[in-house]
């Protein structure tokens, strides 16, 4: 790297370190991002300068704007009206496709039900909807790229969702049949991480960091001192055929009693089909149920509860992560599921002898999904905001 470059770089990476102290503590004055960043007060108010030129943040004080840049105690903010991140969701029974500001607030999901799984078919038509989103509700804001996510095996480095066995994919190249088809800049990642990295810029922030998501699909991340563990070929988090005590579930492995088996959406809701709590085996239906309180319903979540605890327990002993964080629907919306998940834990963890505190619900109950996928794309963003902008203004021009 020549001199220049490396300066520029070195720039680059501390422009990002305003952007995120920003994002964590905005509104906030300039001399309080210099305190908290060791970086100089002409640092910082040249960084905020450039961020602001990029249109990622603004000045609070509308009165103020005429005069010059660099007032250290005008506070400054992100600037979520100016970009906006797309993202596309791969689940087993639809597809999310969503629009996300720099804060990772949603401002509009839609969910495509899969009429055919084929891959192609399937992402072509999430990209062609998602280009519409962008032209009927967001023609002002400029598109910073588009972020994919699904459950299974992800490899993050070439964009390739390497195996969903529920979906029967194997080997799908969606960074690259994404980017060709919509023109943004694409990163794909496994969606357990993503919720990692949304917890840590958007949510729970603490040092080390367990996640279980529990859907159709069964899958786990853990993160530390602000990585996420990927390992080779990022097949990391695989948790979906850990063995449940007690349970003959038959799993498509070949085996009985996996975790993914016993506990999936499929699973309960067959299983509220053969109880006769619903009439078709439909989860959105058993879950609306619960939260209504149906005793039979809230019960099959319950019991689903203290199973994801029992199964978290050794990892949680393994790891002794400061918060473990369960993507579950019913733990975060069903009366009871939090407290039956923390009695497991304390009941049968080594390490976990404070759970109301370190046991927790996503942040983003209702927004899971869409979350995850704008994840995929702002924790890349967050690293490094000028090089994503500046890449995409190279190819634009
Ligand atoms: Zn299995």
């Amino acid at each position: 790297m020549s001199r220049n470059a490396s300066a520029s770089s070195r720039r680059s990476v501390s422009a990002s370190v305003v952007l995120r102290d920003v994002l964590a503590g905005g509104p906030v004055a300039r001399s309080t991002i210099a305190r908290r960043t060791g970086l100089s007060p002409s640092a910082v108010t040249g960084h905020i300068t450039e961020l602001a030129a990029f249109g990622l943040v603004r000045e609070l004080d509308e009165a103020t704007r005429t005069h010059r840049v660099g007032r250290p105690h005008v506070p400054v903010d992100i600037d979520t009206a100016q970009h906006v991140v797309a993202g596309i969701h791969v689940a087993v029974p639809h597809t999310t496709v969503a629009l996300l500001d720099l804060r990772g607030r949603v401002l509009l999901a839609e969910r495509l039900p899969h009429h055919a799984r084929e891959p192609l078919a399937v992402l072509e038509r999430a990209a062609d909807r998602l280009l519409a989103m962008l032209e009927a509700h967001a023609p002002e804001r400029s598109p910073v790229g588009l972020g994919v996510a699904t459950g299974g095996w992800v490899d993050q480095a070439s964009g390739v969702i390497v195996e969903h066995p529920v979906l029967g994919w194997r080997d799908v190249a969606a960074r690259d049949l994404l980017a060709g088809r919509t023109g943004l800049a694409v990163e794909v990642d496994g969606h357990s991480r993503a919720l990692i990295h949304a917890e840590r810029l958007f949510g729970v922030t603490r040092e080390s960091v367990l996640q279980l998501f529990v859907g159709n699909v069964v899958d786990a991340a853990f993160a530390t001192a602000g990585t996420v563990q990927h390992g080779p070929r990022s097949a990391a988090g695989a948790v979906a055929h850990l063995p449940v005590e007690g349970s003959a579930e038959p799993c498509s492995c070949g085996r009985a009693g996996c975790l993914q088996a016993t506990v999936s959406e499929h699973t309960l809701a067959r299983r509220a089909l053969a109880g006769g709590i619903l009439d078709q085996p439909s989860f959105p239906a058993l879950l609306a149920l619960a939260e209504q309180g149906s005793p039979a319903a809230v019960a099959l979540f319950r019991e689903r509860a203290r199973v994801i605890g029992r199964a978290a327990v050794p990892l949680v002993d393994l790891l002794n992560p400061d918060a473990l964080i369960v993507v579950e629907p019913g733990i975060s919306r069903v009366p009871g599921c939090l407290a039956a998940l923390r009695a497991e834990l304390a009941a049968r963890s080594w390490v976990c002898d404070d759970p109301e505190h370190s046991v927790l619900p996503t942040s983003f109950p209702r927004t899971v999904l869409a979350s995850a996928a704008g994840a995929v794309l702002l924790t890349e963003f967050y690293q490094d905001p000028l090089r994503l902008l500046t890449r995409r203004l190279r190819r634009t021009s």
